[in-house]
């Protein structure tokens, strides 16, 4: 390991669906895994509304699976929120539950969708992630990322350099068989080239932190523009 894991820190990544903290966030979850960190993916639902060719009723376990292939792939724990596909739902009641969830988890860092985003799940879960950010006394840094076709109008600050863990995070991406990632995944590493262009390095995810947030302690050889 290439950097001092004194303090062990907890990263939660959370998405709206099976398949999108792998996509915006692979390369840093499996960078800050072999630091020795713990990881948690926390889906909004478990992907029930689609998984290809199979029955509908199938999906949430065909699609817990792959999720679960996908986080040991990246050295990382699943939880799921438990609301249903393509029909998010923030209110109250759900404002609290998904706070209680996510203060379980007593996260250092949380990344989340941006949400300015063309699917509802990931403004919901954005929504729910920010207000429980906030109801909690901002006790974890925040940061954004982006998803493939759906995040808009983003704008990074923080790039984390992943060109040695693409590789991983592509096998992450693909363990979701029934997303057919073959469509998504080279949109997906067009970005990142674009923002290690940016930055010079190879591949890099890029994020935009709250202006609220404390900075967190993002894997060595990131950079902030
Ligand atoms: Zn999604």
């Amino acid at each position: 390991m290439g950097q001092s894991t004194a303090t062990r820190l907890k990263i939660v990544v959370t998405g709206g669906h099976p398949g999108d903290p792998e996509c915006g966030c692979g390369g840093t979850i499996a960078r800050y895994a072999d630091l020795g960190h713990e990881v948690v993916l926390l889906y909004l639902n478990r992907g029930e509304g689609y998984c290809g060719g199979a029955s509908l009723d199938r999906c949430a376990s065909i699609r817990t699976s792959e999720a679960q292939r996908a986080c040991k792939i990246l050295k990382s724990r699943a939880i799921f929120a438990d609301q249903y596909d393509g029909r998010a739902i923030v209110d109250s009641a759900h404002y609290e539950s998904f706070a209680k969830l996510l203060a379980a988890e007593r996260a250092d860092v949380v990344f989340t969708h941006w949400p300015i985003d063309r699917h509802r799940d990931h403004r919901a879960i954005s929504a729910l992630t920010v207000d429980a950010w906030w109801s909690g006394g901002k006790s974890f840094a925040l940061y954004y990322y982006e998803v493939a076709e759906d995040t808009t109008m983003f704008t990074p600050a923080e790039y984390v350099d992943i060109a040695e863990v693409e590789s991983r995070r592509r096998a992450a991406c693909y363990a979701h068989t029934s997303q057919q990632p073959a469509k998504w995944y080279p949109k997906q590493a067009e970005i990142t080239r674009r923002h290690g262009a940016e930055v010079g390095f190879g591949q890099a995810e890029a994020f935009l932190r709250h202006p609220e947030s404390r900075p967190a302690q993002l894997p060595a050889g990131s950079k902030v523009r």
